[in-house]
């Protein structure tokens, strides 16, 4: 962590707006809260969502050497014994003598945060895996684990999706989902809790061919945060040295965003070397290998992998977009979120609530519907309406007034030059989409 702020108070902007307006509430509020978990409002959901499928556009959809899986969220200790978690999964927890509280010791600077004490118990290795039982009999074989990743589904599922999708290195398996680490200090608003979710995908390559894909998916990845929209000087590569290396890694480059609090990390793209599916395939007795018919040689693939959060990268771009600017002698708050993360694409604004305005206007929403995620707003004046939408990033606004009665016309305002053009109802979806096209 390092470098300046970008503004002292833009973490209490974002958590204030994201209540405020329904992205991210803290969770089970009218029972006093539950620490460090969080639920997503109606807004919230719409942009979670865009965030995850535009991930899944860009490593999937776009691709043809990338296919996906959902994976079981509880899974069996064997999975975790042959992974290495059940080991190695923690973090160095430590007791404040003075207070009691409860730190992980690599991120306090050997001070206790709530009293200032520097006396702390011995550090002892804490499991972050949340542990369970499944079924009714509480006996050693009814253990079972929430998964602290979701990258172990690729690497178990390895056999089945090599023999049934017909893919051969170099291709890759991903998958979106829930991960739980019982962190010890959860915090930063959603930059680090217990329940989160995952963007992973692992790419199979051949042995010596792992070095030119990890370069290439560093580029891919940093070039996915750019196209939505964060500036280049708010990202950086940290590309860790050889001896920070974890024992089965031959290189791991952290992405990281300038959050409030400095440069941390936002993804994680690691050469995996074959350490995970030697790993299972040892403790499965399954063989997780290729034969490549070419060659006439049989290899375990090596393992490129970019590991994102979804809800850290939603909060980074509720961050990076989050602006004041100046219209017309006002301040506005405005995210200048890329189209393709805003919650809504489109806000349907009837000039008034006259019914043959909300007529023509139902119309229009009908319209653009089944294109995009549309709002419809007939509350308040036109220009608090316009602000409303600026603030939780709607790009573009439609407004239906009186004129749109004769001429069949209404006005598209752009949200970020807040410049607004006559456009014929025929044509307003098929010009929403040719200007979204270009960005
Ligand atoms: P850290 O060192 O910060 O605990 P990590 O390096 O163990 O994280 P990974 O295991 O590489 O993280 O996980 C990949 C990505 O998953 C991270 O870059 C982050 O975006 C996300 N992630 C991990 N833990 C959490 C969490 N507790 N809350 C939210 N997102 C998380």
């Amino acid at each position: 962590m390092s470098d300046a702020p970008r503004d002292t108070q833009l973490l209490e902007k974002v958590i204030n707006l994201a209540k405020r307006r329904g992205f991210i509430y803290p969770s089970a509020e009218i029972y006093g809260g539950f620490r460090s978990t969080y639920d997503y409002g109606p807004l919230g959901v719409l942009m979670l969502r865009n965030v995850k499928n535009a991930w899944w556009r860009s490593m999937v959809q776009l691709r043809d050497d990338v296919v996906g899986i959902d994976a079981a969220i509880l899974s069996p200790p064997a999975i975790w014994a042959a992974s290495g978690h059940l080991e190695t999964f923690t973090d160095p927890l430590v007791d404040c003598k003075n207070c009691h509280g409860r730190w992980r010791e690599d991120k306090i600077d050997g001070q206790c945060p709530t009293c200032g004490s520097r006396d702390f118990t011995e550090s002892r290795a804490f499991n972050l895996m949340f542990k369970t039982q499944a079924g009714p009999v509480a006996d050693e074989g009814a253990t079972a684990y929430l998964r602290p990743e979701t990258a172990q589904g690729m690497f178990t599922n390895f056999a089945n999706v090599l023999t049934t999708s017909r893919k051969k290195p170099p291709f890759g398996i991903a998958q979106v989902g829930k991960s739980f680490r019982n962190e010890i200090t959860p915090q930063n608003f959603v930059f680090r809790t217990r329940e989160f979710e995952q963007m992973e995908m692992e790419y199979f390559v051949a042995p010596d061919e792992d070095e030119q894909w990890y370069r290439y998916w560093i580029d891919q990845r940093l070039d996915w945060y750019l196209t939505l929209g964060i500036p280049r000087e708010q990202l950086r590569l940290h590309e860790h040295a050889p001896e920070d290396l974890s024992h089965y890694s031959k290189g791991t480059t952290d992405l990281e965003f300038l959050f409030p609090w400095g440069f941390d990390e936002l993804e994680g793209i690691a050469n995996r070397g074959n350490y995970d599916l030697t790993a299972h395939s040892n403790a499965s007795g399954t063989k997780l290998e290729y034969f490549d018919q070419v060659a006439n040689e049989r290899y375990t693939p090596h393992v490129i992998e970019p590991a994102a959060g979804a809800t850290r990268a939603m909060m980074a771009f509720l961050l990076s977009a989050y602006h004041e600017d100046e219209v017309d002698g006002d301040v506005r708050s405005v995210l200048r979120l890329h189209w393709r993360l805003a919650p809504h694409q489109v806000a349907v604004l009837p000039l008034s609530k006259k019914p043959e305005l909300e007529t023509v206007s139902r119309e229009v929403l009908g319209l653009l519907q089944p294109h995009f995620m549309t709002d419809y707003d007939v509350t308040q004046s036109i220009g608090k309406r316009y602000r409303r939408q600026d603030e939780v990033g709607t790009p573009y606004c439609v407004t239906v007034d009186f004129d749109t009665l004769t001429d069949r016309a209404v006005t598209l305002r752009d949200r970020d030059t807040t410049e607004q053009t006559r456009v014929a109802i025929d044509e307003l979806a098929g010009e929403i989409w040719r200007r979204t096209s270009q960005l």
